[in-house]
């Protein structure tokens, strides 16, 4: 029997001045960097979540505690190579993925087409199947400070 499942992830981490900034697996900017116990991509981050939440697991948190020494660091990206082996080894295919980003700052909608390659090209998926939309927030609260930035994302999967 054909089972659909679909699961909504977010994202939140506040920047602060260094040397690289990583958002779907690509670097956004040279000056600004993540506060985070990883490389605290939000999009890879909400990615994640919405796809353990499809197939039923722990959370990211749960199941990458930070308490951990071993994700101290760790590039995002490989989490979310974890995440999609797993997904496989429980016979789910993904059928699509839609995500949001706000940010004030950096730019990212230069970058858009990019993320939308690297994060296909790591589930392997085909580059219609996953969607992104760079917003920012009209210079309201603490986003439209460019003290953060957040991410949505829900995702459908089937087996
Ligand atoms: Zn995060």
């Amino acid at each position: 029997m054909l089972k659909i499942r679909s699961g909504i992830g977010y994202d939140i981490h506040s920047l602060k001045r260094g040397k690289g900034l990583y958002i779907g697996g690509i670097k956004v900017s040279d000056e600004l960097t993540f506060v985070a116990h990883s490389d605290g991509d939000v999009l890879i981050h909400a990615l994640i979540d919405s796809l353990l939440g499809a197939i039923g697991e722990e959370d990211i948190g749960e199941k990458f505690p930070d308490s951990d020494e071993k994700y101290k660091d760790i590039s995002s990206v490989k989490l979310l190579k974890e995440v999609n082996s797993l997904l496989k080894k429980k016979n789910f295919e993904i059928i699509n993925i839609d995500s949001v980003i706000i940010a004030q700052k950096p730019p990212l909608s230069k970058f858009k087409s990019k993320i939308i390659e690297n994060i296909s090209s790591i589930l392997n998926i085909s580059t219609d199947r996953f969607n992104m939309k760079a917003k920012t927030r009209e210079g309201l609260g603490d986003i439209g400070r460019g003290e953060a930035i957040e991410c949505y994302c829900i995702c459908m999967v089937r087996s």
